[in-house]
């Protein structure tokens, strides 16, 4: 069943169809990929290492990279540097199904995002191709691949890199303007509603809605 509602603990984002771990007693649930996350690893960014820590509950930290605020699990240097799981397992070579070569990462901020279309959102660098012109910034590169938004379509939206050959215009359910199909948006691929990365992402929070509760449950074991 798709809901928009059920969150993962540790990346508070969305479970739909990947496998998933749930607990008998409570409702508490997790990706398997992000039950499966790695304790300590250097990142690509902050070359030293980092320790997952595990506790969920409500209180909010923001991220040293995307500086989005999030709860969940997250990643701590010893110099209490702080990532979100999404940002924290960034590893190179950084895969990404929209281009077909390894992208890197790269200090320089120079660039466009092709993604996008646009200058870098934050200054952070960002992921390059090293044979062709391709480009993303963090943003985009950690897009979600499917959202669910029952406010818009009550199927899954799926993130669509961008089409050359489209002749059409397409206009945004949301703020019904027109999207640029050559750039990255949103679709549904049973109705074609079409929607701005933005306008259904761009106020997107990781951070878990109260609930009775929940600030007790932290330190939970995985
Ligand atoms: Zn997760
Ligand atoms: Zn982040
Ligand atoms: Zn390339
Ligand atoms: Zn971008
Ligand atoms: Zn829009
Ligand atoms: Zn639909």
């Amino acid at each position: 069943i798709l809901q928009e509602k059920k969150l993962c603990e540790a990346c508070v984002f969305q479970i739909y169809s990947e496998p998933f771990y749930s607990c008998e007693q409570c409702d508490f649930i997790l990706h398997q990929r992000c039950a499966n996350l790695s304790r300590k690893k250097r990142h690509v960014c902050h070359n030293q290492p980092f320790m997952l820590h595990t506790t969920s509950g409500a209180q909010k930290s923001r991220c040293a990279l995307c500086d989005k605020k999030f709860t969940g699990f997250m990643y701590k240097s010893a110099n209490h540097k702080i990532l979100d799981v999404r940002c924290g397992s960034i590893s190179e070579p950084f895969e990404h199904e929209s281009h077909p070569h390894p992208l890197y990462y790269s200090e320089e901020t120079y660039k466009h995002c092709s993604a996008h279309g646009g200058g870098l959102n934050m200054n952070i660098g960002m992921f390059t191709c090293d044979e062709c012109d391709y480009s993303l910034d963090f943003e985009c590169a950690l897009l979600p691949k499917m959202v669910m938004n029952h406010r818009y379509d009550d199927h899954p939206l799926f993130l669509s890199y961008g089409d050359l050959y489209v002749k059409g215009k397409y206009w945004c359910e949301a703020c019904e303007t027109k999207v640029n199909p050559r750039k990255w948006f949103y679709t549904c691929f049973d109705c074609g509603v079409v929607l701005h990365v933005s306008c259904l992402v761009g106020d997107f929070s990781y951070i878990m809605p109260l609930r009775v509760g929940s600030i007790t449950r932290s330190n939970k074991e995985v």
